[in-house]
């Protein structure tokens, strides 16, 4: 499990203020949570009171606990003991737009509920759909779903949502960005009207408030941070370079010794296994994770991400969402994403939990209108900082040996001039601020000195 949320000082308010039944303080207390955090101080008495919620949170609030907690609770009515399926509906419908989202989640679900008689399961995609359908058979109150695998059950046969009384919609963004609407429409047609509603989004456009009409009546809106802001605990650092010295800056900057481990995102599923490929070929110890790859993998490289035993995780967007480290100390993004809100998602995978985080963005030229996109999402510039120099990684491949100088691992490659003209034996050259056309030519800037890496991790001259 998950290190907790830090917290200061005695708490004046406790979970048992809540309300909750001793079997969920007790799960509470266990995971060494002393106080809610404030999503779990507004939701819980709203979901304990069967409102329906308009949740705007990110990751990392303890949104999780803020609705599995009290619903856990409103099932307590329910629980029984006899064997017979029949006594065991599925209750609680929570939809989730990963495979890892909704392991995540149903993780939490099993740790508040370890001292009820209440079952759960995960049924996700992209795995043998028999075993999930005999689970369902046995009966189980709360069924943690990603909404194509759902339907696949529909068709099957294997759930009745006749009993469902509370529907959970997490990461609504996600689902949009993903394409899965159309089938939680289809999901909220087969479900009983009479029911209690909850949508969770970090972000909100016009097609979540429309969705969030259809599904739920009167909600009450809470939100914990302000809607398309960035982690507070994250420090942002942009460094304009050219596209084709890309992959020589990021090796550098990850074999330099202040970042331990580190997410790098991608655009796309090929050019996600490709630069994995191209780190492995340079010494680093990274792995891909993306949708073309089977649950089993998808799983396993987590697993070793976690655990510390791969340094490098290089990722898409999809196949990141509900990655949940409490310790990752950098986000890298490689490629700056098409979708501004993607921005806030990736890099509120570090400094989570209260703990702190960096994240580099390497953006080329062609990149600048959407790193604009992304400054205007935010309300707020993003620092621009000279890319410290390191060496291309054709010569880090013409390296002899590990132990060979730091001067010689400086050198520029031999053939400095590049075809389209660019000179590698200068130093990096910043294109200045965001331009109003990406495509417009740059002027060149004065020649600034190199900074170390430590300082442009913050590490020197920082207040
Ligand atoms: P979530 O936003 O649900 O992904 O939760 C983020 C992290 O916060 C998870 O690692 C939880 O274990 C942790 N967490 C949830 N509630 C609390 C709490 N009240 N106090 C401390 N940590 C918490």
């Amino acid at each position: 499990m998950s290190e907790p949320i830090a917290q200061t000082g005695t708490p004046s308010f406790t979970f048992a203020h809540l309300g909750l039944a001793p079997e969920l303080l007790r799960a509470v207390a266990d995971e060494g949570y002393t106080e809610p955090t404030p999503i779990q101080r507004q939701a819980i008495p709203l979901v304990l009171a069967g409102q329906d919620i308009l949740g705007g949170a990110q990751t990392g609030t303890g949104k999780t606990a803020a609705f599995t907690l009290p619903l856990l609770q409103r099932l307590l009515p329910h629980v029984s003991s006899s064997p017979s399926p029949a006594r065991h509906p599925v209750r609680v419908l929570i939809l989730a737009p990963t495979r890892e989202l909704a392991l995540q989640v149903h993780e939490s679900v099993k740790t508040y509920s370890k001292y009820l008689p209440l079952r759960s399961i995960c049924a996700f995609g992209g795995v043998d759909i028999k075993p999930q359908i005999e689970e369902l058979r046995k009966g189980v109150e709360i069924l943690v779903a990603t909404p194509g695998r759902l339907l696949d059950h529909v068709e099957q046969k294997s759930v009745s949502f006749a009993s469902v009384q509370a529907l959970v919609l997490d990461e609504a963004d996600r689902m949009l960005d993903m394409g899965f609407i159309p089938d939680v429409k289809r999901i909220l047609n087969l479900l009983p009207a009479n029911r209690q509603s909850l949508l969770f989004s970090a972000t909100f456009s016009e097609e979540i408030r429309r969705l969030a009409d259809t599904m739920l009546r009167s909600p009450i809106l809470i939100e914990v941070a302000r809607r398309n802001t960035l982690t507070e605990t994250v420090r942002h650092r942009v460094h304009p370079v050219a596209e084709h010295d890309k992959r020589a800056l990021l090796i550098g900057l990850l074999k330099s010794d202040d970042l331990s481990q580190c997410l790098v995102f991608v655009r796309t599923k090929l050019g996600c296994a490709r630069l994995a490929r191209e780190l492995q070929r340079a010494g680093l110890l990274a792995e891909a994770i993306h949708g073309d790859k089977s649950q089993a993998d998808r799983i396993k490289t987590l697993d070793a991400f976690k655990e510390g035993r791969t340094r490098i995780l290089v990722a898409t967007d999809v196949a990141a969402r509900g990655l949940d480290i409490d310790d990752l100390p950098c986000v890298i993004n490689y490629e700056l994403p098409h979708v501004p809100e993607d921005y806030v998602h990736r890099t509120g995978r570090t400094g989570r939990a209260g703990k702190q985080g960096i994240a580099i963005s390497l953006a080329c030229a062609a990149e600048m209108g959407y790193l604009a996109e992304i400054e205007k999402l935010i309300k707020r510039p993003l620092e621009r900082v000279d890319a410290p120099l390191f060496p291309t990684d054709q010569a880090i491949r013409a390296r002899p040996s590990r132990n060979q100088g730091a001067s010689s691992l400086r050198q520029a490659p031999r053939n400095t001039i590049a075809p389209d003209g660019f000179d590698f034996s200068k130093p990096y050259e910043p294109m200045g601020e965001v331009p109003d056309s990406p495509d417009l030519p740059k002027k060149p800037e004065p020649h600034k000195p190199r900074k170390v890496i430590a300082a442009l991790l913050g590490g020197v001259g920082r207040k």
